[in-house]
């Protein structure tokens, strides 16, 4: 039996594909990179957008067609669309929301044992089992699921009967995904959010945030390292709010960095509003964290930011970016910005030019709001025509992609510290990341430059020579 996993949205919904496959595999089922091969499919989706959410809805279509030429096969959708929409989404025969994940170890179970009863049933007919790991008793469990006699016809059964001989009560390999991603690995400290900014669905569709036990951590972290991991990037929808009893991020952040030996440490997404000076002092004292911090601005005027109930001013904004940039040299600083926010004016998109003018960001990751269903913000009257929104994000991404542009080329006749990741996609070059971040491409061995090898998961230096559009090109000095 074979999984294939399409995955759309944040680095959260990578680990939780992963952590997925892992539990998978624990029931002896494999992955397949092809859709064709595969007896079940999982779709891990996205809600944060529109845009996001049409995508997914846009490939949950386009697989009908397989399931038709395979009426066995098995469409799970996951993540934030399946708590939000739920069997609203057609086509497909489970979903899981992020709120019931501490359930996907039986949910997969269940899904394997009824598709293996499915396959062995002259009938046709699909039974649910619910299996406690622990006792290794077997229950049933009442769920609602789309069956099919001999590939054709669908209908929801609600109940169960009994099919004791394909349950299977296997051990998950390990409680932790394995890493795919090369060197690097996502590592997530705390789930949900509790902050509610008007305009987000996060809140309602992840749930409560809950932090991760600090030793739970350092012990994937463990885990990471003896696959050859050489960055973590620690993971919370606001993660500088994490808080595990007395243990808050700074501390954490303490721990992690003894323990890294040599691991790079990144985290993303922290918050302005829980910005402090002791976890600032943290990042500088910790020599495995990276100067890096990614902090959603969202936007420059102050009564759009009160709209968006962000709990912070520009100008208190501004006073953590200087912490920052005063305590840690070099520090990279990379953002957020919503464009046409309801209400927002020609004024208040303005400020929002004049901040990213002054702060001079290294990065922004740039949206136009896109209004969600049962936020706060939904039931504002907008007021700013997709024109206005369309013409403001251009004015603001060329304004901000060229200061990125002039960032990256700073670093041009310097020497940077990279970690091998892997290869350009063009030109198969070793590529890799300084520790604010930024890619850089090392050239070929050539007449003129003599490069030695290296290897992935190395740490080398690299004198820039030149710019390419924002990539930083290089050669290794012995
Ligand atoms: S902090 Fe605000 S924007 Fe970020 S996930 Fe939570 S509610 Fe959404």
């Amino acid at each position: 039996m074979r999984i294939h996993i399409i995955t759309y949205g944040c680095q959260m919904n990578v680990y939780d594909s992963r952590m997925v496959a892992s539990l998978f595999k624990g029931e002896g089922v494999e992955e397949t990179d092809n859709p064709e091969d595969a007896d079940i499919i999982i779709v891990n989706t996205c809600s944060v957008r529109e845009h996001a959410e049409r995508r997914a809805l846009g490939r949950i279509s386009s697989l009908q067609k397989l399931r038709r030429e395979k009426p066995e096969l098995v469409l799970v959708v996951i993540g934030c669309m399946a708590e939000r929409l739920g069997d609203n989404i057609p086509g497909a025969d489970f979903f899981i929301g992020p709120r019931k994940y501490d359930r996907l170890p039986e949910t997969i179970r269940e899904i394997v044992s009824s598709k293996q009863y499915a396959v062995s049933s002259p009938s046709g007919i699909v039974t649910l089992l619910n299996s406690s790991a622990s006792t290794g008793q077997v229950t049933f469990h009442p769920i609602r699921y789309r069956y099919r006699v001999n590939g054709i016809n669908r209908q929801y059964a609600v109940g169960s009967m009994r099919v004791g001989a394909t349950s299977r009560l296997r051990k998950p390999p390990h409680p932790y995904p394995e890493p795919d991603r090369g060197v690097t690995a996502f590592l997530p400290v705390m789930r949900g959010c509790d902050n509610f900014c008007s305009y987000c669905i996060v809140p309602y569709v992840r749930g409560k945030a809950v932090s991760r036990n600090p030793e739970d951590i350092l012990d994937e972290l463990r885990y990471l390292k003896e696959r050859g991991v050489r960055e973590v990037a620690l993971l919370g929808q606001s993660v500088n709010e994490y808080r595990y009893g007395e243990t808050p991020f700074r501390q954490l952040l303490r721990m992690v960095d003894k323990e890294s030996s040599g691991v790079r440490i990144r985290f993303l997404t922290s918050h302005p509003a829980y910005m402090n000076d002791e976890l600032i002092e943290a990042i500088a004292e910790c020599n495995s964290v990276c100067e890096s911090v990614h902090l959603p601005l969202q936007s420059g005027s102050d009564r759009i930011l009160q709209l968006m109930e962000r709990r912070y001013s520009v100008d208190e904004y501004r006073h953590w970016i200087r912490r920052l940039r005063d305590r840690i040299e070099n520090i990279a600083i990379t953002t957020d910005i919503i464009v046409g926010f309801p209400t927002e004016t020609e004024e208040d998109f303005k400020k929002t030019l004049d901040i990213v003018r002054k702060t001079r960001f290294d990065f922004a990751y740039m949206f136009m709001y896109s209004r969600r269903e049962g936020t706060k913000a939904a039931g504002f009257s907008d007021g700013v025509s997709l024109e206005v929104k369309k013409g403001r994000l251009e004015r603001l991404i060329a304004l901000q992609n060229g200061i990125t542009r002039e960032k990256n080329g700073e670093l041009v006749g310097k020497e940077v510290e990279i970690l091998i990741e892997g290869k350009s996609r063009r030109e198969g070059l070793p590529m890799g990341k300084t520790r604010t971040g930024k890619e850089v491409i090392i050239k070929m061995q050539s007449e003129k430059c003599k490069v030695r090898n290296v290897k992935m998961g190395e740490c080398v230096n690299v004198y820039v020579e030149s710019i390419s559009g924002w990539t930083l090109i290089g050669k290794t000095l012995e």
